[in-house]
C-alpha cells in the first residue's frame, strides 16, 4: 500500500527559522504557490495518481482558488492554520488554530476535512492530548507521526512504521505514520522532503520497493482486506500471496521548484537541506509515480482492516 501526500505551503515556510516564522513576514515574499501547485497537479494527471493534500490555512485564506483547484479532484486535509509546531502551543492555542483551518477549508471546498498532519511531525508522546482535540474537531485520520526520534518531534515508542490505531483517553485515531528506513543506525524519511531530493533515484527506488513489498525494513502481517473481508494487496484486486508493505511519501510544492529564490540568512547546513536537488525533483517524482502506484489516504483507509492493525496506547 503506497500513499502519496503533499504539504501545501509556500517556499518560505521553513521551520526553525525565525525570519519567516509568523504571518507578519509571509506577505512580503514572492508568490510561487500557483506554479508550484500546477506542477504537481500536472504530474498527478499525467501519471493518473491519487494523493492527499495537507493545506496550511494561511494558504487557503490567501489563495482560496488554489485550494478549490486541488479539491476539485483530490482529497484535502489540514496542515494547521499557521504552521506552528504542536509542542510550542498550549492545548487551547492548538485547538483554535486547527479549528479555524478546518472551518476555512470546509467553507472554501464544501468538503469534509478528515485528515491532519502536524508541521514537522511535531506530535510526541507528551502531546497525546492533540488526538483528543483532533477527534473532537472531526479529524478521522492523522498523519503526524514520525515513528522515531526527530528534530521537531518524533515518537520512538510508536513501533513499526505501519498504520495503527492510536488510543488515548476515550479517543481512537487512525494513524498513517511516515515511512522510515534505518540507514547506518539512523532512521530517516527517505521518501519525502529533503531526502527525496537528495537520495539518488536508484537507491530511492530500491528502498521504496523494500517498504512497498514489506521486505527487510519492516514486515507487515497480512492485514489488508477489502470490505467483504477478502485479503487484497492495496486496491488492485490481487489476492495476498506474501507479506505486503507500507510506503508513505510526503512532498512539498517547494521540493519540486528549481527556480525558487534562496532565503537570506539561512545557515549553510539548512541551505543545503532546503535547496539540494530541487532542480531535478519534479522529473524524479514523475519517474517515481510511474514505478510505484500510489493512492490517497481515503482509498487506503477503505482498504485496511482496522480491527487487525497494531494498537498504540498513549
Ligand atoms: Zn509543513
Amino acid at each position: 500500500m503506497n500513499i502519496l501526500t503533499f504539504d501545501v505551503e509556500e517556499w518560505f515556510h521553513l521551520l526553525d527559522f525565525d525570519a519567516t516564522r509568523t504571518e507578519e513576514e509571509w506577505g512580503k515574499y514572492e508568490v510561487r504557490i500557483y506554479e508550484n501547485v500546477d506542477r504537481i497537479l500536472d504530474i498527478l494527471e499525467r501519471t493518473n495518481t491519487k494523493a492527499t493534500f495537507f493545506i496550511i490555512g494561511w494558504i487557503a485564506k490567501t489563495y482560496p482558488d488554489v485550494v478549490k483547484k486541488i479539491a476539485a479532484k483530490y482529497q484535502i486535509g489540514t496542515h494547521t492554520m499557521n504552521h506552528q509546531l504542536v509542542w510550542q502551543q498550549s492545548q487551547q492555542e492548538f485547538r483554535d488554530d486547527v479549528e479555524s483551518s478546518v472551518k476555512l477549508l470546509q467553507d472554501i471546498t464544501s468538503l469534509p476535512v478528515e485528515c491532519f498532519r502536524a508541521p514537522g511531525f511535531s506530535i510526541r508522546e507528551s502531546e497525546a492530548w492533540a488526538f483528543d482535540i483532533l477527534a473532537d474537531l472531526g479529524i478521522k485520520y492523522d498523519c503526524s507521526i514520525f515513528p522515531a526520534h526527530h528534530a521537531h518531534g518524533g515518537m520512538s515508542s510508536y513501533g513499526a512504521p505501519v498504520p495503527s490505531l492510536i488510543k488515548h483517553n476515550d479517543v481512537t485515531m487512525k494513524e498513517f505514520p511516515v515511512t522510515t528506513k534505518t540507514v547506518m543506525g539512523k532512521k530517516i524519511i527517505f521518501s519525502g522532503g529533503g531526502y527525496f531530493r537528495l537520495v539518488p533515484y536508484p537507491l530511492l527506488k530500491s528502498w521504496s520497493a523494500e517498504c512497498a513489498n514489506g521486505f527487510r525494513n519492516h514486515m507487515v502481517p497480512r492485514i489488508w482486506h477489502d470490505k467483504k473481508g477478502n485479503m487484497m494487496i492495496g486496491n488492485d484486486g490481487l489476492p495476498v500471496t506474501r507479506e505486503v508493505g507500507y510506503l508513505l511519501s510526503y512532498i512539498h510544492p517547494r521540493d519540486l521548484d528549481g527556480g525558487q529564490p534562496m532565503l537570506e540568512g539561512l545557515p549553510m547546513k539548512r541551505k543545503f537541506k532546503s535547496y539540494v536537488g530541487t532542480k531535478g525533483a519534479a522529473e524524479k517524482l514523475r519517474k517515481y509515480l510511474k514505478d510505484f502506484k500510489f493512492t490517497d489516504i481515503k482509498t487506503a483507509a477503505e482498504n485496511i482492516c482496522w480491527e487487525k492493525v497494531p494498537i498504540v496506547e498513549l
